[in-house]
């Protein structure tokens, strides 16, 4: 439920697209409960922070994260700055990590939050929707920076080794991993010639 005085102020208020600019954002329902501005050109959210807060309390318990959904939503490039539609302030970006590209604005005055086309939805098939509260952390944060170098370096390797003995590296010393003599077996690997003793 919406309420009344909330649903007068937003009719009063006219906000343009941070992205677009001239183009006018209009509230849509982007849950039944949730209610958004999105841009009819790019098609980009606007979600006050406010309303998550209180969308969040009544959707329950944080839903668990799901891996194996890609459905190949086409999303927008990493965008240039943009300030909050309401209070002119630029916005913070966000990295979402766990395997996305893409970041969120969102405000540090009002806490508004922008998505790009289609973000919302791609973070909804993975129940990544409920933790926009936590992506603005500076925890989640580390960790999606973590996240892009490991994958900067993974590239490194590739191009050092090559795609075929990248993968076969990686499963060596996976299976070394498992293996409690592991230094023995690194010795007998390292070693000019393990035979002559
Ligand atoms: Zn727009
Ligand atoms: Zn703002």
């Amino acid at each position: 439920m919406v309420a009344a005085t909330s649903l007068k102020s937003w009719r009063e208020v006219t906000l343009n697209c941070p992205v677009c600019r001239s183009f006018e954002l209009g509230s849509t329902d982007l849950e039944s409960n949730l209610t958004s501005f999105r841009c009819p050109s790019c098609r980009g959210n606007w979600i006050r922070g406010a309303q998550y807060w209180k969308w969040l309390e009544e959707h329950g318990p944080n839903l668990p994260e799901r891996d194996d959904q890609d459905s190949g939503l086409s999303l927008a490039e990493p965008g240039t700055p943009i300030d909050c539609p309401e209070c002119r302030f630029r916005m913070v970006k966000y990295l979402v990590g766990h395997g996305f590209n893409f970041t969120l604005d969102q405000c540090d005055g009002c806490k508004g939050i922008w998505l790009d086309r289609n973000e919302w939805d791609a973070l909804k098939e993975r129940n990544l929707h409920d933790d926009l509260n936590a992506m603005f952390t500076p925890f989640w944060q580390a960790n999606a920076q973590k996240e892009i170098r490991r994958r900067h370096l993974e590239q490194i390797y590739v191009s050092r080794f090559g795609e075929e003995d990248y993968a076969e590296i990686k499963r060596i010393r996976a299976w070394l991993d498992t293996r409690t003599n592991k230094e023995e077996f690194l010795a007998y690997l390292t070693d000019q010639d393990p035979f002559n003793v």
